[in-house]
């Protein structure tokens, strides 16, 4: 059965190295539009604020015969004769199909943005690929100031980045708040300062009428009248996902490309995974679930019965010097509905919790929160939460304020470097779904470091957000007197949600992402 996968990104590579797993000999061919090897989109930012390198973001090529084809774009799918054709002139036949096309961004119509035949003006630039990195980075160079549009994740993500290399930014955001999405206004106005502190200098109810500069950006003018120069204009207003090909092909489409629960499209050799996808009504934008979901892909596709039942979503900002995660939904104000707050204003701190049926339904944690893994295990796992929902918000890792997340305290960022125990089933990389138990068991299997921990598990290879939980993990069980002995073999006894991820099991799994450019990655308004 020969497999053919249109999209050499983040879903596309992982979902080749899946299939590779599982049967090394199936004859794979990848198509990736994009010149390079396929690369840590959501370290984008990093590179950005010149914190890592363009050799750091390539991702593991998958091992096996592999025959992968760079800057080569599939232009049409023939459903019927099962043949895709690409626009080095090559048409090849496929018994299975697996469309990784990802999202495009969102260009704002905005008056002075584009050139005539289409392309955006010299010093503006969209931030999704290496290249766009590529193009912002040149830009910067000689650049005094800088525009941002856009005040969802991305936009806050390359701000922060760009304010590091020294550069006078503007945040420029239609709306009267930022992440709208994930954030309710108290939250906003603490973010704003501290972004403000940081020197980004924070529009929001600022819609842009025009770019000014002609062939090249010299500033924008907004809907108010004023003028603000720019010499970079970088937009960071939304995508939307790739459906192009799935269009011409006849495919079911909503939003996204529609898909079962084994990933199937309306046809049923033709697979999708990843941003371009809408599943149960749902279209992502994370790597949590894009990962996930070429995991259910690959196992299909090689006769196992896995399934995708959907995500909970947590976003996390990586952006230095601001602490803020994100769950599930903030504006859920029902009358069944638990709200409790903390604002520490002067401080940069606000939390927010919302309860519902003893589940944690939203959270808000920005600023200096100690809580923030216990409570995304808690959301991610559904699990009850303590009748005194004040401890949710003030516990210390590993402090046993939080009590009964999997029976031996919560695991989360912090908590395995500060020295608790984490439950075996406590997810500790969310990007991977790879929990406590699966790094005690590669433990206790050899790894004996982090990059052989990272090597056999995939934790932290994603966001690298859990990196120092990991790392204070494998010093905790590195520091047992003897392999095998007290932590390593508690853990490796308890229970594991891995396992009951893994293929040939029906229940599927839920899992989020640790550290995501959430939802709002997907905006497509309230920016021009
Ligand atoms: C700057 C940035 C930061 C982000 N940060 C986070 C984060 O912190 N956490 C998080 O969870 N998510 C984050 N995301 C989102 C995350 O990167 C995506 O969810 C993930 O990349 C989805 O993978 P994908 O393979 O579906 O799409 P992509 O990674 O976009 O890959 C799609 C690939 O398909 C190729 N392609 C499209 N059409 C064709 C064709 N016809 N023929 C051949 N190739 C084609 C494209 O060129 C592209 O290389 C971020 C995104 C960006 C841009």
């Amino acid at each position: 059965m020969s497999v053919v996968v249109v999209g050499n990104g983040m879903a596309g590579a992982r979902f080749a190295a899946d299939l590779r797993a599982l049967d090394p000999q199936r004859p794979v061919v990848i198509f990736g539009a994009e010149p390079t090897r396929a690369y840590n989109r959501i370290l984008l930012p990093e590179l950005l604020a010149g914190r890592v390198e363009e050799d750091d973001l390539l991702l593991p090529e998958a091992s096996g015969a592999l025959d992968l084809r760079t800057g080569v774009a599939v232009t049409e799918i023939d459903p019927v004769r099962r043949t895709v054709r690409a626009d080095d002139g090559s048409r090849i036949r496929y018994d299975a199909l697996v469309l990784a096309t990802g999202s495009r961004p969102v260009v704002p119509p905005i008056v002075g943005l584009t050139r005539a035949d289409g392309d955006l003006v010299e010093g503006a630039a969209v931030f999704r690929t290496l290249a766009d990195s590529r193009r912002i980075l040149a830009a910067t160079d000689g650049a005094r100031d800088v525009v941002v549009l856009g005040g969802g994740l991305l936009g806050l993500e390359a701000a922060r980045g760009l304010t590091g290399l020294g550069l006078s930014v503007h945040l420029v955001h239609a709306r009267g708040q930022l992440m709208e999405r994930q954030l309710d206004g108290d939250a906003s106005r603490i973010l704003t300062r501290t972004l403000e502190g940081l020197g980004v200098r924070v529009r929001l109810h600022a819609a842009t009428a025009a770019v000014v500069g002609g062939d090249r950006v010299r500033g924008v003018v907004l809907a108010d009248g004023t003028a603000i120069p720019a010499d970079l204009l970088v937009i960071a207003c939304g995508v939307r996902p790739d459906v192009e090909l799935a269009v011409k092909a006849g495919l079911r489409t909503g939003r996204g490309v529609v898909v079962d629960d084994g990933m199937r499209t309306s046809d049923p050799s033709i697979y999708a995974i990843g941003d371009c996808v809408e599943h149960r009504d749902q279209v992502y934008g994370l790597l949590a679930p894009a990962w996930e979901q070429a995991r259910v892909a690959a196992g299909r596709i090689c006769g196992r019965p896995a399934r995708y039942t959907g995500s909970r979503l947590v976003t996390r900002l990586k952006a230095r010097g601001v602490d803020l995660a994100a769950m599930g939904d903030p504006h859920a104000h029902d009358e069944d509905t638990e709200v409790v707050t903390f604002a520490d204003p002067a401080r940069e701190i606000y939390q927010k919790v919302l309860i519902r049926e003893r589940r944690l339904v939203g959270a808000i944690l920005l600023g200096d929160n100690p809580s923030v893994g216990t409570l995304t295990q808690l959301f991610d796992r559904g699990a009850p939460v303590p009748t005194d929902a004040r401890s949710l918000l003030f516990a210390r890792p590993g402090g046993g304020a939080v009590g009964g997340v999997g029976g031996a305290g919560a695991a989360g960022p912090g908590a395995a470097g500060s020295g608790a125990v984490p439950a075996a089933n406590s997810t500790l990389c969310q990007c991977n779904g790879v929990t406590a138990g699966a790094i005690a068991r590669a433990w206790l299997g050899g790894a004996r470091t982090v990059a052989e921990v990272t090597a056999t598990t995939r934790a932290s290879t994603g966001c690298g957000g859990c990196r120092d939980t990991i790392e204070g993990f494998v010093g905790a069980l590195s520091a047992e007197p003897e392999p095998g002995s007290e932590l390593g073999s508690e853990l490796t006894s308890q229970p594991d949600f891995e396992s009951a991820a893994e293929f040939g099991s029906e229940s599927g799994s839920e899992s989020d992402c640790g550290s995501a450019a959430g939802p709002d990655v997907r905006e497509e308004e309230g920016v021009a």
